[in-house]
């Protein structure tokens, strides 16, 4: 089976796939738990306005903020669910910009990063774009 675009090579095999799917699962359930009382307490606390009328101004204010943090979270997870799907097509850990591994290190904090530190670098001197040579408008972690 031949890759189209990239000869890079995963090393994210046997323990060290298994490592990685369980770090990225972890923080997953972790989020969905955090998303999900957001939205709860999103929804508590439009009821509650809803009822009392109370200070409209500061309750959209929270809402807002909630909704911000629920986009946050929400492309958080898509980026998770995207490394799981790499590590099982064997993609894992390679930066989508460069094709060159990306650190172990920073995997192990950031197990959902899709740029080698460089090419992090890069995109937030180019406004989180991708270089000119690359179409790949993918969400990145920030
Ligand atoms: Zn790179």
């Amino acid at each position: 089976m031949r890759k189209s675009r990239s000869q890079a090579k995963t090393v994210f095999t046997g323990e060290l796939m298994t490592e990685f799917r369980e770090l990225l699962l972890r923080e997953r359930s972790s989020l969905v738990r955090q998303i999900k009382s957001l939205s709860d307490a999103s929804l508590t606390s439009s009821r509650q306005a809803g009822e009392e009328l109370a200070d409209v101004g500061s309750d959209d204010f929270i809402r807002e903020t909630e909704l911000y943090l629920l986009s946050e979270e929400g492309r958080r997870l898509a980026l998770i669910n995207l490394a799981l799907e790499s590590l099982a097509a064997g993609t894992y850990g390679i930066c989508v910009d460069c094709d060159k591994p990306i650190a172990l290190g920073r995997l192990r904090a950031k197990p959902y990063a899709r740029l080698c530190i460089d090419c992090k670098v890069v995109r937030e001197k180019n406004d989180g774009a991708a270089p000119d040579d690359r179409d790949d408008d993918s969400p990145v972690e920030d």
